[in-house]
């Protein structure tokens, strides 16, 4: 698996991790605010490069992006001793990664991820690729960046809301892994968690899971808690009034994937109310209409861990315990749907 390495200040992560690496031309993939924000804070320190700049946002993780990566990349005419680096969110890391696996059959790549969502999730895995024709990561490949650089620095200048958007995946962590850090957890003043320390413990939980089952047939699926209903609502409100960041939707996924957990694997009532009053207390509730539950459950269908036409859940058994593979009716979704709204 690829190293990560952590330290406060990014230049110091640039001069000690690529100054020193061999490559013929380094190329730096950056998004509009990256490029504003992150990019003058490694600058000074990054040896001879060029910069090549996208717009932000998921709407452009798509290949014809790409295309423009790779126009650049062959402008440039970057050999296969070449290096990338990608500086930006998980759209950035996965696109970038992505283009770089496929150039001239792979050239390496390096992430620095600026979002918590993409220091904490995106950072390990080795999951790469674009979304395609209105699905979600459809077309990609599993390739390992050479080395992830980490700071937390990064974090001064993100957005409030897409900082508690990451704070979701921190929250899953604990609650499919790991109950100390859950309770450690800061919820009724989020955003004065110390990020430093749950960044690197995150990752750790993840690295964990992600060595036991690289592919994702077995364990890696936990992950997936809170990520069934809430990829189908981060999807079913895209291109609305109602759109929804990752993690605000998640948030809503493990409320509802809780309860369904208390029904089918045993979570104790007492855990189910403590989960949704304090992810409430971070993200509030998303009103949801009792007649877009059908198109939402339909989504669902859609979900990459299904097997056929069976729903396959990842629930929780406890606070720190998750299990998964667990079938559930369209009738218990909505149960946990009509939970959720009252
Ligand atoms: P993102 O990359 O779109 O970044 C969010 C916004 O913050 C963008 O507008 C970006 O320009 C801006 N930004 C980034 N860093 C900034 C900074 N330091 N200061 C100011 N603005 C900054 O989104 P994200 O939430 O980082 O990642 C979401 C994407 O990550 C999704 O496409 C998802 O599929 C992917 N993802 C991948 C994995 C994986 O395992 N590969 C895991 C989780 C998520
Ligand atoms: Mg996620």
């Amino acid at each position: 698996m690829n190293p990560v390495i952590f330290h406060p200040s990014p230049e110091a992560l640039i001069k000690e991790e690529i100054q020193s690496l061999d490559f013929s031309q380094l190329l730096v993939l950056t998004d509009q605010n990256t490029l504003r924000d992150c990019y003058p804070l490694i600058e000074k320190s990054l040896p001879k490069h060029s910069v090549f700049t996208i717009s932000p946002g998921e709407e452009f993780k798509t290949l014809k992006t790409c295309s423009e990566i790779w126009e650049k990349m062959t402008e440039l005419a970057l050999d296969r001793k070449a290096l990338i680096l990608n500086l930006g969110g998980g759209v950035l890391g996965d696109m970038g990664g992505f283009c770089a696996s496929i150039y001239k059959r792979g050239i390496r790549f390096i992430n620095m991820p600026t979002t918590l969502l993409s220091q904490v999730d995106a950072s390990v895995g080795g999951k790469l690729g674009v979304d395609f024709q209105g699905f979600k990561n459809h077309l990609g490949v599993f390739n390992e960046p050479e080395v992830v650089l980490i700071s937390s620095k990064f974090l001064r200048t993100l957005p409030k809301q897409e900082l508690r958007s990451g704070f979701a995946e921190v929250i899953k962590h604990g609650l499919i892994q790991d109950r100390a850090y859950f309770d450690s957890l800061n919820f009724q003043n989020w955003d004065q968690n110390d990020w430093t320390s749950l960044i690197s413990h995150s990752v750790e939980i993840k690295k964990q899971v992600v060595q036991e089952d690289p592919k994702e047939l077995g364990l890696r699926k936990i992950l997936n808690f809170g990520h069934t209903l809430g990829h189908a609502l981060e999807t079913f409100y895209l291109n609305g009034p109602k759109h929804l960041l990752h993690g605000e939707a998640i948030a809503a996924g493990m409320i509802c994937e809780a309860w369904l957990s208390a029904e089918k694997t045993g979570l104790a009532k007492k855990e189910l109310f403590e989960i949704a009053e304090k992810l409430i207390q971070v993200y509030g509730k998303i009103e949801i209409e009792s007649s877009e539950w059908e198109a939402i459950l339909e989504l669902c269908l859609q979900d990459k861990k299904n097997e056929g036409k069976t729903i396959l859940f990842s629930l929780l058994q406890s606070i720190g315990s998750c299990t998964y593979n667990i079938p559930v009716s369209r009738g218990e979704m909505t149960q946990a749907l009509t939970y959720y709204t009252t």
